[in-house]
């Protein structure tokens, strides 16, 4: 994964931060009777996050994509709402089976495969892969000569938080021969997968891509190659500390960008991760241990890089900490429970002066997370706790269960 800093091209209206899903009474309470640190999920949250997506993308087939986040919690909570997921390893179809899910409704999107994943994902029954390879052709004629097959391009994209082109995608001058290659080895390739990238900051880059894929298909048709499915990818942001462009903007532009193939009876699907899950948790965390270095304040709180604030790390993530105390604020330095000194989540927080003891809500804690959370040193990630029970409280609002929260 890369970091590039760039600045927004285009003058999108922007979306609001991501906001806790529980309020300080309820996070205290919670805290008094089950132990921090606390992932808290809102399935509520999680399922408006996917009605955003089904209004803003009409027709357009909604994969949700498990790496974001793989709780079972979560995977049951979307089945019947998203029309499936997004797998790339055997791992992770055996998690979606079992969360629910049949494998007719997952997609293999990983394109360079172990070929062990091949035939123990052929065996449980995917029959839809990713490739952007020569060698991929060839893994895939041995290991799955009857599947389905996208080829997924490499976009160039600046604006992104994590370049996901940087390691995967054939590149525009290579596509046409990967096409005809797959299908002189038998194999079906049914359409073009991209990804622009996570947390992906303008949606002018989605409109870039989809001109480029226009012309792809076009080409497509011409050597009579019968394209017929669109894979848009994911990238979504979502807003945590720098407001962002919304998801519904991003759709407008996805939607419009799509709608010529769509016309021309091509089947379009989207793999969203973070904008699904990410502002569907917040993590309640505790202050621990208060140290004055450098006249600068430390807090050190119970869960940091190694738990599930290791999307600091790998998602390159900065989360907003939230405080209720009053007083005035100030520069201060959050640091996670390990003896690593890595283990610092932030350290330009505006906080209140904190007591030990003091719970902090930190929003938008759903996606890449917990997900490469670690128990390095001793010390738990979070438990996720869902908010109301789901059995129960089916299509009641949360208000009403605010009092009960089921413990995954
Ligand atoms: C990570 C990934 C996604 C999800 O990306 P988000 O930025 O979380 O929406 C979708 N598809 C593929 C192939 C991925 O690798």
């Amino acid at each position: 994964m890369i970091r590039r800093e760039t600045v927004l091209v285009s003058s999108t209206p922007r979306g609001s931060l991501a906001e806790p899903v529980v309020g300080f009474d309820q996070a205290r309470e919670m805290a008094g009777s089950l132990a921090t640190p606390l992932l808290v999920l809102s399935p509520v949250r999680l399922r408006e996050n996917v009605e955003v997506l089904r209004r803003g993308l009409p027709g357009i087939k909604i994969y949700y994509a498990m790496k974001a986040n793989p709780s079972t919690e979560i995977l049951s909570l979307l089945n019947g709402h998203v029309d499936g997921i997004d797998v790339a390893s055997s791992g992770e179809v055996s998690a979606a089976e079992q969360a629910g899910f049949a494998v007719d409704r997952l997609i293999h999107s990983h394109p360079v495969k172990r070929e062990s994943d091949i035939r123990e994902s052929v065996r449980l029954g995917i029959s839809w892969f990713v490739f952007d390879n020569t060698d991929e052709i060839r893994k895939l004629a041995r290991h799955a000569p009857g599947c389905n097959l996208l080829l997924r391009v490499a976009i160039r994209n600046s604006n992104c938080v994590v370049d996901l082109s940087s390691k995967f995608g054939a590149s525009r001058e290579d596509v046409v021969s990967l096409l005809l290659a797959a299908r002189h080895s038998g194999l079906n390739v049914r359409g073009i997968a991209f990804h622009v990238g996570s947390q992906c900051r303008d949606p002018i880059v989605y409109a870039r891509a989809l001109k480029l894929i226009g012309e792809i298909f076009e080409k497509g048709r011409e050597l009579g190659l019968a394209l017929d499915t669109l894979d848009v990818g994911g990238g979504f942001p979502v807003s945590y500390r720098e407001s962002l462009p919304s998801v519904t903007e991003f759709c407008k532009v996805v939607s419009g960008g799509c709608r010529e193939l769509q016309k021309a009876g091509v089947t379009v699907l989207c793999e969203p991760g973070r904008c699904i899950s990410g502002d569907s948790a917040t993590l309640i965390t505790r202050v621990t241990g208060r140290a004055l270095r450098d006249g600068i304040p430390w807090y050190y709180v119970d869960d940091g890089v190694y738990g599930a604030f290791s999307g600091r790390l790998f998602d390159m993530c900065d989360y907003r900490i939230i405080s209720d105390h009053s007083g005035p604020r100030r520069k201060c330095v959050v640091a996670g429970p390990t003896c690593d000194s890595i283990d610092v989540v932030s350290r330009d927080q505006i906080l209140p002066e904190l007591d030990i003891g003091d719970i902090l809500l930190v929003p938008g804690m759903g996606a890449y997370t917990n997900a490469s959370a670690t128990s390095f040193n001793g010390f738990e990630p979070p438990r996720l706790v869902v908010l109301g029970d789901d059995r129960l409280d089916v299509g009641k609002p949360e208000s009403d269960v605010t009092r009960r929260f089921a413990v995954g």
